[in-house]
Formats: C-alpha cells, structure tokens, sequence
C-alpha cells in the first residue's frame, strides 16, 4: 500500500527540518520528512555561526542561541603564509561556537511536538513520474510514498535530482577535523592560518576556541584550487607539514592532547543557484541549491532561513488549493522571482561575491611565494577587512 501525504521532504539536515517546522507554523497539512541516516544530526555539519533573532523567534525561542554556545568571539586573527604579518579584524557581530547536536535535537523535537512524521534509514533513491506530473518518492527497500508537493533537502553530495537532469553546485574539498585541549591561546581569537601553496595545496587552518585552552579545528582546503579525487591524499601529513612550517601555530599545540582527529573528503555546495524549482513540483532547498559558500559563509545559518522560506511557500501553494496553477510557466516564474526577493536569497549572492573575492586574492598572493608578505598587505589583508562584517 502506498502511504500518502501533502508534502515530502526528502533529507533531515539543516534545511529539511527548517522547511518542515515552517509548513506546520502555518497549516495543519500532514508531512513526511525522510532521512537516509540512522538518527538525524548523525553526521556533525558545523559548530559556528552568528546569532539570528529571526531564526531564534521562529525555529526555536528567546535565548536558545545562548544555551547551545560554546564560546563566542568577535575577534578574528588572519595569519599570513609566513606569519611575518597578520590582520587583526572586529567583526561586526559575534561568531558563536555552538554544539552542533543539541542544534539539531530542538529542531528534532519541534517536529515531534508539531506532528510531522520522520522516519530514518529511508533513502530516497527515485522520484515518481506518472502522468507527467512529479508524485512521490521511492525509498531503498523499496516503499513508495506519494505527495503533492515534494521538497529536496538531501545535500549536496549526491542530490536525487541530478539523478533528472538537473546539475546543482558541488565543490569537494579535503578536510581535516580535530578538537584538542592544553592548547597555548593567545586571547579568545578565532585564528586562521594560510599555508603557503607551495608544498601542501592552498589551505586554511581555522583555530575556533570552545575554552581558555581547547579548540576544534577545520583544515579546509580551498574549495577550487585543485579538481582531483581527495581520497587517497593524506591530510594528516599536510596538517603536520602546516605546523611544522608555521612556528605561530606549533607555539599553540606544543601541549596539545588531541581528543579527536579524522579527514574526510566533503562536498560544499557551491554558489546559489536561481532556479530552485527544477521541475514541477518539485523545490530545492540548502546544500543543493548551493545556499552555502565554503569561504566565508555560514550554510547553517542560510540553510535553515531558505528551509524556513521554501517551507512557507510550498504551505500556501498547498492550502490554495490551486497546486498545478503554480507551476504553468508564468506562475512557476512567479514564484521563482519571488524567492530572488528575499533577504536570505539576496543575502546569498552578496556572499557569493565576498568569497569570490577572497579567493582571488587569496591565489594572487600564492602567485609568487616569495613576496608573500608584500602581496598579504597590497592583497589579502584589505579584502579580508571588507569582507568582515560576513565572518
Ligand atoms: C565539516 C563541516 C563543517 C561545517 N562547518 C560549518 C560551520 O561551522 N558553520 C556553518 O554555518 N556551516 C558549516 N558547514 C556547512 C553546513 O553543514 C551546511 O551548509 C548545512 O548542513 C547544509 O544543510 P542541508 O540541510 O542543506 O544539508 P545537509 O546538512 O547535508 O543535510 C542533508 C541531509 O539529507 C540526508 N540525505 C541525503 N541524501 C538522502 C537521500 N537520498 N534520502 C534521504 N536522506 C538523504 C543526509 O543524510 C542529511 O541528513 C559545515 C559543513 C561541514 C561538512
């Protein structure tokens, strides 16, 4: 028997959970989230981000964003290839460190208290076209679950959709993880350290401080340096290469315990895409829409105010009552303008622009190792200190 309901959504991150809390804010309509994992928030997605009254009032309540902090910090250290320089910068809000599982939990609960149903371990692996129309999903053993509306928020690793066609942004980058204790601070500084690009490929090293003497750190590879399969590289030995390399960042570690260490290859989607309805009845939301810039952006942040704003709409499409009228051309490019509008959407394609920025000028500064220094204050340092106020 095939299980029926108004809307699906495929993916329980960040934006998936956002769009659902959003749909039952304003209707009563009866949704299904799917989730491939075991449990949702498996997999951790991030620890900073800035404080967002909106989301705060919505999503979850007054004073939520302070209970999951870790530590907050308005403080920037940029540190350049040689160390010689660095720039310091104020950003104009604070980043706060934040735990990543108990983000997700509220988001969990409010789905529990608002009668959305979840269900884990079900991947989706085909939507259902019939008679023209876009009706509903398949999952890996095999149930089927039809729907008017279906929202896509499975990432963008592998997103379904492209699956039809679509190509959506991906940029995979290497990535080392670590959190360790006993680190030698110097004042409760979010420091980045660049590495030069001459052994090791253009990096940054990010130092977020969760105490007076514990950090976890992401090694981020600079999303677009290098196109080659990640895998088999050894990250590890980059990361020692880095320190070794870098007598600032080795001061930091000399007594460091690791707690725990782990690389990985992840994909970040990249730049927003526009058109975020595909196909008929069918919304892309997050990752695979590219709401994140893996320079400089904060995708949990974006993600849950795209989900937020995708939920909302696909609400009122639904209650109209009129669902195939939205999606005849005029009406589909309606629609599409009208997410263009919003603050969140146009808040992407400004942060579009920093990071690309930043990139170029991180790469004019890699262009000649040797004046390193020279090119960190004619290049970096000012874009870094334009593009603060989006750290
Ligand atoms: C290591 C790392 C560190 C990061 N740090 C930060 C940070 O500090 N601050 C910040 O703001 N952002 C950070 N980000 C980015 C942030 O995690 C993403 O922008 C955000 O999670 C995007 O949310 P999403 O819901 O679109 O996608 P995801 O979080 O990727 O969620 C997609 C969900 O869909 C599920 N799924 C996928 N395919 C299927 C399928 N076929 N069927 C069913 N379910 C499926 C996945 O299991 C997953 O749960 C980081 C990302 C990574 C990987």
């Amino acid at each position: 028997m095939k299980e029926k309901y108004d809307i699906i959504i495929v993916g329980a991150g960040p934006a998936g959970l956002s769009a659902a809390i959003s749909i039952k804010k304003i209707s009563d309509l009866n949704i299904l989230v799917l989730e491939k994992q075991a449990n949702i928030g498996e997999r951790k997605g991030g620890e900073t981000l800035k404080y967002d009254k909106f989301l705060e009032k919505n999503l979850f309540y007054p004073g939520f964003f302070k209970e999951i902090t870790v530590n907050a910090t308005k403080n920037y250290r940029f540190h350049s290839p040689s160390t010689k320089h660095f720039s310091e910068i104020e950003s104009t809000e604070e980043r706060l460190i934040i735990n990543w599982h108990k983000l997700i939990d509220e988001l969990g609960k409010n789905l529990n208290q608002n009668g959305t149903t979840v269900k884990c371990n079900k991947e989706v692996v085909e939507l259902i076209f019939k008679d023209n129309v876009y009706s509903g999903v398949v999952v890996a053993d095999g149930t089927n679950y039809k729907s008017d509306l279906i929202i896509l928020a499975d990432g963008c690793k592998n997103p379904i959709i492209n699956k039809y066609g679509v190509n959506t942004p991906v940029d995979v980058c290497p990535v080392l993880t670590l959190k360790a204790h006993n680190i030698n601070l110097d004042g409760n500084y979010i420091e980045l350290f660049f590495s030069n690009g001459v052994d090791i490929p253009p990096a940054v090293v990010a130092m977020f401080p969760r105490s007076e003497t514990s950090v976890s750190t992401d090694y981020v590879q600079f999303v677009g340096s290098f196109k080659k399969d990640y895998s088999s590289l050894d990250i590890k030995s980059w990361w020692k290469k880095i320190r070794i390399d870098n007598p600032v960042l080795s001061e930091r570690f000399k007594n460091a315990e690791l707690e725990y260490c782990f690389t990985t290859s992840l994909p970040f989607g990249g730049p927003v895409i526009e058109n975020i309805i595909p196909k008929e009845r069918i919304f892309l939301v997050g990752n695979n829409a590219g709401h994140n810039e893996a320079t400089g952006g904060s995708g949990l942040i974006t993600s849950m105010k795209m989900g937020y704003e995708i939920g909302l709409i696909n609400a009122e499409i639904h209650s109209s009552g009129k669902i195939e009228g939205n999606f005849s051309p005029g009406s589909k490019n309606q629609l599409i303008k009208r997410i263009q509008r919003t603050p969140i959407f146009r808040h992407l394609k400004k942060l579009k622009t920093v990071a690309v920025n930043l990139r170029n000028a991180f790469f004019k500064v890699l262009d000649t190792p040797e004046k390193v220094d020279e090119k960190w204050d004619s290049f970096l340092a000012p874009t870094l200190k334009n593009a603060a106020e989006f750290f």
